[in-house]
C-alpha cells in the first residue's frame, strides 16, 4: 500500500507538471477540493465525454441529450428529497479537530478484514505453488473464516445502523470497533451529526424578494424535469433514455484523494425510462452495458468489481456500483439505480402538473420507472490516468515515465518531430502536420534531442509520434514510433492518415460495445 500511495504522490505531480490537472486558484494557495484541468487534461475530460455521450446516443436510437441548467426551481430539490436527506454523517475527532464522514470510516473498518483475507491467501498460493486450491482454502481455512465472519457481523451492523438512521449507533461501532483517528491517533470522538452537502446561493435582488436556490448536486433532475418535454417533441416512445452531461456541486465534508472527491465536478448521468414491472430486467442490461463500456477500454478487467449498495436510497429498488481499482484501493466510479417512479411521482406531487406517459401498446397511462447510470468525469479521469500510468526501466539504465492512456482517449494523437530544425525539415514537417492536424490532434515539437522529445510525449501518452529526415525530402517517407512498444518503422506520408484512425479514432472503441435496443 505504502509503495501505492507513492505511485499515487507521482500521479498527482506528473497530472501538474504535464498539464492535466492544476489546483484551483494556486496562486492564493488554492481552493479545497476544487481543480481545474490544464490544456492536456481538458483533452482528454473531453475524449472521455465524448466516448460516453457516442456510447449513449450513437449507439442507442433510443436515447437522446440533453443540457439543462444548473439553476433550477428549489422546489425541485425538495421534491428530490435533497432539502431534507441530502446528509452525509460526520464525525470529529477531538483531538486532531479533524472531521470524517462515519460511514467511511466504518467501510475503512470492513476493508481491513478483507486485506487480512487477501493476505492469508498470498501467503498460501506461495506456499503451495501450483496445486493450490483458492476457493477451497477461502472455505475451510480458520483465519479466513474467522475474518469472514467478523466482517460479516460488522457489516450487518452497519446496515442496519445506516437503514435505520441511526447516529448514535454508528458513533458506538467505531468505539466498540475501536477506530482511530489516522492523525491523532485517538478515539476521542464527537457525536455523530447530520450535514447538508448542498450549496446554496441567492437568486435576485434582496429588494425583490431573493430566491434561496442551489447549485445542483446531481445532473439527473434536470433530465426529469424535461421528461415530457423530451417525449413529447422527440415523440418517443417507452423505453427510452436522456442523457445529459454538466457540473454538479456537493459541499463535501471530507475532500481528500485529489480528484475523486470534489466539490465542484462533472457528472454523466441517463436516465431510461420503462414500464413499471420491466425495471429491474433494465437494471440488469443496463449493469451489463455500463461495464463492458469500462471494460472496453482495457485498462485491465480485473480493475473492476460490482458493488451492490448496503442501504438503499429512499427512491430505489435496487442498486450497484462499479468501482475500479485506484492506487488507494477500490472506489466507486460510477452507480446504476432503479429509482422506481419515486422522481416522477414526486415532481407531479410538487409541481400539481401532470408526468405520466400514454402508452399506446397498453392504451393506459403510468408514471414511468426509471434506472439510471450516473459517472463522475473527474472520477472516470483518475480512472484511466491511474491505470496508464507506468514508470519504465529501459536497456542501458534509463528510465521513461510513460501514460498508456487508450489511444482514443489520448490529448495528443500525433507527435511531429523534424529531426533538425534546418534543411528545410521544419518546412516539411509542417506540411505534414497541416494535412492532419484536420483530424487528429497533433504537437509539433522542435526542440532538444529526438530522444528526449520522445520521452515528453510518452509523458501526456502520445500513441504515436513521427520524425521528418532528410530521407523524407527524397522519399516522403517518415519513421513512425509506437509509444507503447518503442518501436519503429518506416512509412509513407500518404498511409499516415489510415494507419493512425485505425488505431486512434472513437470508432473503433465504439464498435466493441453491445447495445441496448
Ligand atoms: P460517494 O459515495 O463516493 O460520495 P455517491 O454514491 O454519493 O459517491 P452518486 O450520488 O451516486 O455518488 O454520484 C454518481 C457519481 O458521481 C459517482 O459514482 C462519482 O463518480 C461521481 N461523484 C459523486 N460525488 C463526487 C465528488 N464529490 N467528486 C467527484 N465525483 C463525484
Amino acid at each position: 500500500m505504502a509503495q501505492q500511495e507513492e505511485v499515487f504522490k507521482k500521479l498527482v505531480s506528473h497530472c501538474k507538471e504535464y498539464g492535466f490537472v492544476f489546483p484551483s486558484s494556486e496562486i492564493y494557495d488554492g481552493l479545497g477540493a476544487v481543480y481545474d484541468y490544464g490544456q492536456n487534461g481538458v483533452e482528454l475530460k473531453n475524449n472521455i465525454k465524448r466516448y460516453w455521450w457516442d456510447s449513449m446516443t450513437l449507439l442507442n436510437d433510443n436515447v437522446v441529450g440533453i443540457d439543462s441548467a444548473i439553476f433550477m426551481h428549489p422546489t425541485i430539490w425538495k421534491a428530490s428529497g435533497h432539502v431534507d436527506a441530502f446528509n452525509d454523517p460526520l464525525i470529529d475527532n477531538k483531538d486532531s479537530k479533524k472531521r470524517y464522514r462515519a460511514d467511511v470510516l466504518i467501510e475503512e473498518q470492513l476493508a481491513k478484514y478483507d486485506d487480512k483475507i487477501d493476505k492469508e491467501v498470498e501467503k498460501a498460493a506461495k506456499k503451495f505453488g501450483d496445486a493450490f486450491d483458492e476457493q477451497k482454502f477461502r472455505e475451510t481455512n480458520p483465519r479466513v473464516l474467522e475474518n469472514a465472519a467478523k466482517k460479516a457481523e460488522l457489516h450487518t451492523r452497519f446496515a442496519k445502523a445506516l437503514n435505520d438512521n441511526n447516529l448514535d449507533e454508528l458513533r458506538q461501532i467505531i468505539v466498540d470497533y475501536e477506530i482511530v483517528c489516522p492523525v491523532s491517533g485517538t478515539r476521542n470522538w464527537t457525536e455523530v451529526r447530520q450535514f447538508n452537502l448542498m450549496f446554496a446561493t441567492e437568486m435576485g435582488s434582496t429588494a425583490d424578494g431573493a430566491l434561496k436556490i442551489y447549485l445542483r448536486p446531481e445532473t439527473a433532475q434536470g433530465i426529469f424535469v424535461n421528461f415530457l418535454n423530451v417525449q413529447k417533441s422527440g415523440r418517443m416512445k417507452i423505453p427510452f433514455g436522456i442523457a445529459q452531461i454538466g457540473k454538479a456541486f456537493r459541499n463535501e465534508i471530507v475532500a481528500r484523494q485529489f480528484i475523486f472527491r470534489m466539490r465542484e465536478f462533472e457528472q454523466m448521468e441517463m436516465q431510461f425510462f420503462v414500464r413499471p414491472g420491466e425495471e429491474l430486467e433494465w437494471f440488469e442490461k443496463w449493469k451489463q452495458t455500463r461495464i463492458q463500456w469500462h471494460k472496453a477500454l482495457g485498462l485491465g478487467d480485473k480493475k473492476y468489481r460490482f458493488h451492490d449498495h448496503d442501504k438503499l436510497a429512499h427512491y430505489a429498488n435496487a442498486a450497484t456500483d462499479i468501482e475500479f481499482e485506484m492506487p488507494f484501493g477500490f472506489k466507486e466510479v460510477e452507480g446504476i439505480h432503479s429509482r422506481t417512479d419515486f422522481d416522477l411521482g414526486s415532481h407531479e406531487k410538487y409541481s400539481g402538473k401532470k408526468m405520466q406517459y400514454f402508452d399506446p401498446e397498453l392504451n393506459k397511462s403510468y408514471t414511468p420507472y426509471v434506472i439510471e447510470t450516473s459517472i463522475g468525469v473527474d472520477r472516470m479521469f483518475l480512472s484511466v490516468l491511474a491505470a496508464s500510468y507506468h514508470e519504465e526501466e529501459l536497456e542501458g539504465g534509463d528510465t521513461r515515465v510513460v501514460l498508456q492512456l487508450p489511444p482514443a482517449l489520448a490529448p495528443v494523437k500525433l507527435g511531429i518531430l523534424p529531426l533538425v530544425k534546418k534543411d528545410g525539415l521544419p518546412e516539411k514537417a509542417l506540411e505534414v502536420m497541416n494535412e492532419l492536424k484536420f483530424e487528429f490532434q497533433c504537437q509539433y515539437d522542435e526542440k532538444d534531442s529526438i530522444g528526449k522529445r520522445y520521452r515528453r510525449q510518452d509523458a501526456i501518452g502520445t500513441p504515436f509520434c513521427i520524425t521528418i529526415d532528410h530521407d523524407t525530402l527524397e522519399d516522403d517517407r517518415v519513421t513512425i514510433r509506437h509509444r507503447d512498444t518503442m518501436q519503429q518503422e518506416r512509412v509513407p506520408i500518404v498511409d499516415l492518415e489510415a494507419m493512425i484512425r485505425k488505431k486512434v479514432n472513437m470508432k473503433s472503441l465504439l464498435k466493441e460495445l453491445k447495445i441496448n435496443n
